[in-house]
């Protein structure tokens, strides 16, 4: 009998600080909770990736971690901790609703334990002391005092009146016996109840581009070589050493952590792209036996996207094969029966080389190797000023609030947007200060502002190039094009670049298909975020102005110009509306003052013919009238995901 599965989810783990000078590192790990354990792998839940475990009788307290606007430097933005023994785990949550689930269902199972602290440490212990009181005593008793039936990060229950807190004592029991699955696995563990040792090893990456440092400070990288990583505080930039022993800054993303566990260091492996993308590329590719190895959309397991050209009647099709594994131990991986292998890479090299019953076999892997490399947060570490002699300008893309854009070069070699800011169109100022903070905004799904030319006029802000120019466009002139699956696709891009934002409490304010744009993949990405705040004009400002965004605002915006992430997630329901309705404007008969009174008497936005009800249902969510009762972005990002994995029944 295997213990009972209670949670299981990716979150980010900090990895203990155990010398004083070596840095934090933050770590993608599979968090396993079970009636008995909290254990964590890399990547996958096999013996083999366990990088560590802790017993729940060891547990002294489960809380969230109080920030208080701290930088977080790894994407997951909602911290936890779990105290075991005289050690302190965090992990990062990818969303609020994530941690206050992991917190309640570890102090529901730690409820018993006769350990449990009577007080706590609500923030990080970081740098040699407590943040919350300053002590520098890791082991100081806590400043606050524990909770253990409420949710900080809600509102905090007051104690129960003639409750004892522990009655129901449980001791520590004696080390468990295996208990099946990978139970095997604990008993010649060596690590229960403790902290993996990677802080003390030095993590080696795999460059997944090459990349040609700009600045001094930077490190060039070469495809396929291998680095150290020294310093990860910049999520973006991240300081490491290469075989010769020279030291600089590198993009994050631009490496893959090298473990056995980790496909991403693979050309033909591709992360973050869904069956709907894979198909597209693979289409586009029209090579036989084209193919890409992507995530499913069970969390830890994979997909294997083939074309092949000839099959059956009328030419191409496309082939998903899921990646199985076999029950017992040793794991094993296959996609057609009775060829077993010991990985998932030895399954691929076996297959290049025979069919052996695939539709053919894996000869040509798309991905990777024909992308450009993405793009980087700025050009370099801490850069974000541009010497605007470096910059050569070629044809004007469009223009908008602040001025025209053009396509240009930055240093004869990267194409970029830049836009030249019309005097009198904006506060300057306060954008420039604020631009320092949108660089670090990174994510594949948000148009990238690379740098500003702040000391000439017109300022200029220099962004990634988007070929496809803006998502309204494009959905108007390719009206009756769009498949289901490619409508949903636009809108998963959207909603996850929305997540991010979320996650890192930014606020759009300004979110509909005129605001996003499309490259050359066709991948849609969410640009001009947070930018009205910097717009000098009132028709365009004040919510009884001409230009507000009425039609995408819910009430608490165009009442009380109230903005969260919650208004930003009305707005994303209207852009679906748009997305569904390849480019309509939404309440095409009414001005905006009209729309105020209907919005505000509860009518809404008609399903698009082109939306199924399941999709429609999506949209309605996001229009509840009380923001705490729509969804948020991640909410939104799982039930798109699962409607592009044909969960959804097809349109009527
Ligand atoms: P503003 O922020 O001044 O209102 P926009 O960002 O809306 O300006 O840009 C105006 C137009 O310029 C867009 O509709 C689009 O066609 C084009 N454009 C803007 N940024 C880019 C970019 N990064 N890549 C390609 N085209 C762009």
């Amino acid at each position: 009998m295997s213990a009972q599965l209670l949670l299981e989810e990716m979150l980010i783990k900090r990895s203990q600080q155990k010398k004083r000078t070596s840095p934090l590192n933050y770590k993608e790990r599979l968090f396993v909770l079970t009636q008995s354990q909290l254990t964590y792998y890399d990547g996958r839940r096999e013996k083999k990736f366990r990088r560590g475990s802790i017993e729940l009788s060891r547990i002294r307290c489960a809380e969230i971690v109080k920030n208080d606007g701290g930088i977080i430097p790894c994407q997951n933005k909602y911290p936890f901790q779990v105290v075991h023994d005289s050690n302190t785990l965090y992990v990062f949550a990818p969303s609020n609703d994530s941690r206050s689930l992991w917190v309640q269902r570890l102090k529901d199972e730690i409820k018993d334990n006769a350990v449990v602290v009577t007080k706590f440490h609500p923030q990080f212990w970081q740098e040699g002391a407590w943040l919350c009181c300053r002590q520098v005593e890791k082991l100081a008793m806590g400043c606050e005092e524990y909770n253990l039936f409420g949710d900080i990060s809600r509102k905090p229950l007051p104690p129960i009146p003639g409750q004892k807190r522990h009655n129901k004592m449980r001791r520590p029991p004696p080390p468990l016996p295996p208990e099946c699955d990978d139970d095997e696995d604990y008993a010649d563990d060596d690590n229960v109840g403790e902290e993996e040792e990677e802080a003390e090893e030095e993590e080696v990456v795999v460059a997944l581009y090459d990349f040609t440092g700009t600045e001094s400070h930077d490190l060039s990288l070469v495809q396929g070589g291998e680095y150290v990583i020294l310093d990860k505080r910049d999520v973006n930039w991240y300081k490491a050493r290469n075989k010769f022993g020279e030291e600089g800054y590198i993009p994050s993303n631009y490496v893959a952590e090298k473990t056995s566990g980790n496909l991403v260091q693979f050309v033909w492996f591709s992360k973050q792209v869904n069956r709907n993308k894979a198909e597209e590329l693979l289409k586009k590719e029209d090579k036989e036996g084209a193919f890409i190895v992507r995530d499913s959309s069970t969390p830890g397991t994979y997909t294997v996207s083939l074309y092949a050209k000839s099959v059956g009647e009328g030419g191409a099709a496309i082939k998903h094969y899921h990646i199985k594994e076999t029950q017992g131990l040793p794991l094993q991986f296959y996609l057609a029966e009775k060829h077993l292998f010991g990985s998932i890479p030895d399954l691929i090299e076996y297959h290049k080389h025979n069919a052996a019953g695939l539709v053919a076999r894996l000869r040509y892997p798309v991905g990777k190797q024909d992308k450009s490399a993405p793009s980087t947060a700025g050009f370099s570490y801490e850069k974000w000023e541009i010497n605007p002699s470096e910059l050569t300008f070629m044809k004007e893309l469009g223009s908008g609030q602040f001025g025209v854009v053009r396509l240009g070069k930055w240093r004869a070699q990267h194409q970029v947007a830049i836009k030249a800011i019309r005097e009198g169109a904006m506060y300057e100022e306060d954008f420039i200060e604020e631009a320092k903070v949108m660089m670090r905004l990174f994510h594949p799904k948000l148009v990238q502002l690379y740098g500003v030319c702040s000391q000439q006029k017109p300022i200029y802000i220099v962004t990634e190039f988007m070929e496809h120019g803006c998502l309204l466009n494009f959905l108007r002139q390719r009206r009756g094009s769009f498949s289901l699956g490619s409508l949903l696709s636009i809108c998963l891009d959207i909603s996850e670049g929305m997540e991010y934002l979320e996650a890192n409490g930014f606020i759009h304010r300004d979110l509909a298909s005129r605001n996003c744009l499309v490259n050359d993949s066709l991948v849609v990405k969410v640009s001009d975020f947070g930018m009205t705040r910097y717009v000098l004009d009132d028709q365009y400002t004040s919510s009884s102005g001409a230009k507000f965004p009425v039609k995408w605002s819910p009430p608490e915006v165009f009442n009380f110009c109230k903005y969260s992430s919650k208004s930003d997630v009305w707005s994303y329901g209207v852009l679906m509306w748009e997305v569904f309705s390849e480019g309509r404007m939404p309440f095409e008969q009414n001005q905006n003052h009209e729309v105020v009174i209907l919005v505000t008497n509860g009518h809404r936005l008609y399903r698009p013919k082109l939306a199924p009800p399941a999709i429609y249902d999506i949209m309605q969510l996001s229009w509840q009238e009380r923001p705490d009762d729509r969804p948020s972005f991640s909410q939104l990002c799982l039930m798109i995901s699962d409607a592009l994995e044909g969960d959804a029944p097809p349109p009527n």
